[in-house]
């Protein structure tokens, strides 16, 4: 059975203060709730995941983390397990560039991700090129590199709870949202590039999802592509207003879609 598409929010480190993430998600939770064709999913810093999580019962939306670690305990300060958030929230992000960016290699995507799945989280790998990558010519044997490295410690059996979100690093926070058709390639070839190593099956099961600078105006044009499963959203997944316009709008699209 196919899954269901999903809207995800990363909220970065974002907002610095407890009550305005209680006043954001409130701000999205009728939006939530008034349809059921999307899965909404948020993703507000470690320290606000408790709090937001009070929050949440009724609203449909669903909770996760932006990051986590692949051992489970242990002497590792400032990290946090996929372990210890698989009690908390039921998403994570791993392999975003602005943690690549950072020095996050390809192993540590591959290692994040299968400890994600094992811990039983719904687990968002983020691939895309950069600028100077897209610039050569190179985003599909970037991309196809970065999926086959960080499906690494993944399986068939994973597929149900895997996205694999399309996110070129140029597009990211730059207002510069790529063009669809560019998308759709890019798209296509992870989701090829994933059955290739997981199977036909887990292939067309797992959801690939569109990230970049996408808002209120434009997510009709990627949500609309043939076999997009959804979007990642960053800024404007901060503003209440537009995120809610999203949430109705990609529900709008997904249910003409199934007509
Ligand atoms: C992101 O943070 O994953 C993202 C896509 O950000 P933005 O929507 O701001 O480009």
């Amino acid at each position: 059975m196919a899954n269901k598409p999903i809207l995800a929010g990363n909220w970065k480190m974002n907002p610095t203060i407890a009550g305005d993430a209680a006043a954001l998600l409130q701000g999205i939770s009728d939006a939530a709730r008034a349809q059921d064709r999307v899965t909404v999913a948020i993703f507000p810093p470690f320290v606000w995941l408790l709090g937001v999580l009070e929050l949440l019962e009724g609203t449909g939306i669903e909770l996760g983390a932006q990051d986590c670690f692949w051992e489970p305990s242990g002497a590792f300060t400032g990290e946090v397990s996929a372990a210890m958030l698989a009690g908390i929230c039921s998403w994570v992000i791993v392999g975003h560039s602005e943690r690549r960016a950072m020095g996050e290699t390809d192993d540590v995507v591959a290692r994040k991700a299968g400890a994600a799945l094992a811990a039983g989280l719904s687990t968002i790998i983020c691939v895309g090129e950069n600028q100077a990558q897209h610039d050569a010519g190179d985003a599909g044997p970037v991309v196809e590199a970065q999926v086959r490295a960080a499906l690494a410690e993944c399986s068939a059996d994973d597929s149900q709870r895997l996205v694999l979100a399309y996110e070129p690093v140029w597009a990211i926070g730059t207002g510069k949202n790529a063009d669809p058709e560019h998308a759709y390639r890019q798209m296509r070839l992870i989701r090829d590039t994933a059955a290739g190593i997981i199977g036909a099956k887990a292939g067309a099961r797992l959801r690939v999802i569109y990230g970049g600078s996408v808002n209120a105006a434009n997510i009709d044009d990627y949500v609309e592509l043939p076999q997009c499963d959804g979007c990642l959203v960053g800024g404007a997944s901060l503003k209440a207003d537009e995120f809610s316009a999203m949430i109705a709008s990609t529900a709008g699209v997904y249910a003409t879609a199934a007509q």
